[in-house]
């Protein structure tokens, strides 16, 4: 089966072709980060109409990149949720759209379960069960995955998201958004001595996190510095690096545990944060100390794309897994837990 991808949730346009048999035949990405730069944040309208121009062409380019013609497509799959609903719809009508034309069955998808199943895309890829970190720009959470759609939540986050934390910090620290990357560069600059940052809920029982602490800690340290004048570069790469080491010891304390209490020994790790080179260190540490796997996707896997959703669409479409013809979903809020197993898998 070979399956069309449409990632539109957000600021990125991403569109796939998802061949079951033969696995990714093209993707292709749109990102919006420039545009929205200027306002140190996505601006939802904007995005929308973005979207509207840059999908169609994009489409093009991953069937001649895949050599097919738009008849050659089995079904399409988009992205229904969760994300900006004006974002959203565009993806969810032109899938629509396109199904209807062509006569081939659409399905609406959720893109955490994108997120989740992007590291199926790579080789080794993780079998059932494992246990998943997601941690991007709008979710962190721990989650036991028994198979597509067997959902259970071990914990998340009771504030701001890792990538959230990530971005924040980046902004006091006078970097351009999405900051995580930049954090990241930035830390390798640090002297790992000079602060220690509180690593956030890691004292006591429990798989869930906290991370706006973390933001303000960053913001006092670094008005303390600046007062003090010694907010020179060396400074600031020093905060970033106390910052980062905060946010990924925390999240590996949490992975630890979450492995202990499952007793699963695969671990997997998805979403924006998962391309942190810091993180994917120590992980990959953690599971060699207990003899555990660890799968993440390529770095361009991490981020949005239409590759995962290609994915995940196609094994619910292998299942019988459809929507109703002209029932386009756009659904804004949507809690991953309350997905379903396929009825047929
Ligand atoms: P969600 O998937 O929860 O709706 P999103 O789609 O905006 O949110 P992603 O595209 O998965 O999130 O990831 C983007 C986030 O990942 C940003 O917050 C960005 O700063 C962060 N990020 C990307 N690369 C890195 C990195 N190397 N280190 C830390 N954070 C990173
Ligand atoms: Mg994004
Ligand atoms: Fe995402």
């Amino acid at each position: 089966m070979r399956v069309l991808g449409i990632e539109t949730s957000c600021d990125e346009t991403g569109v796939a072709i998802y061949d079951t048999d033969r696995g990714l035949l093209a993707d292709a990405l749109y990102s919006q980060v420039a545009m929205h730069a200027e306002y140190g944040g996505v601006v939802p309208e904007l995005a929308s109409r973005d979207h509207t121009r840059r999908l169609l062409p994009l489409i093009q380019q991953v069937l001649d990149e895949a050599g097919m013609a738009r008849h050659e497509l089995d079904a399409i799959a988009y992205t229904a949720g969760p994300g900006l609903v004006g974002a959203l719809m565009v993806g969810a009508s032109t899938a629509h759209g396109m199904a209807r034309a062509l006569n081939i069955p659409v399905l609406g998808v959720h893109h955490m379960e994108g997120h989740l199943m992007a590291p199926m895309l790579e080789e080794p890829s993780p079998a059932f069960p494992f246990v998943a970190l997601l941690v991007s720009g709008g979710h962190t959470q721990l989650v036991e995955v028994q198979g597509l759609g067997r959902y259970r939540l071990l914990g998340e986050s009771v504030d701001d998201a890792a990538g959230e934390a990530f971005d924040k910090a980046a902004k006091m620290l006078g970097l351009s958004y999405p900051g995580g990357p930049q954090v990241a560069r930035l830390a390798e600059a640090g002297d790992p001595g000079r602060f220690r940052f509180p690593r956030p809920m890691t004292d006591r029982p429990g798989l869930d996190f906290s991370f706006s602490g973390l933001k303000t800690h960053t913001l006092t340290t670094l008005r303390g510095l600046e007062q003090a004048g010694k907010l020179d570069d060396q400074a600031r790469a020093d905060v970033a690096h106390a910052f980062e080491e905060a946010v990924v010891d925390t999240l590996v304390i949490k992975c630890r545990r979450a492995l202990d209490d499952t007793g699963l020994k695969r671990l997997v790790m998805a979403g924006g944060v998962s391309a942190n080179t810091r993180l994917r260190e120590r992980l990959a540490h953690e599971a060699e100390k207990r003899s555990a796997q660890v799968y993440y996707p390529r770095g361009r896997f991490c981020t949005d794309n239409g590759a995962m959703i290609a994915l995940a669409g196609a094994l619910r479409l292998l299942a019988g897994e459809r929507d109703e013809v002209g029932r386009m979903q756009a659904v804004p809020r949507w809690p991953m837990e309350t997905l379903t197993a396929p009825a047929v898998s």
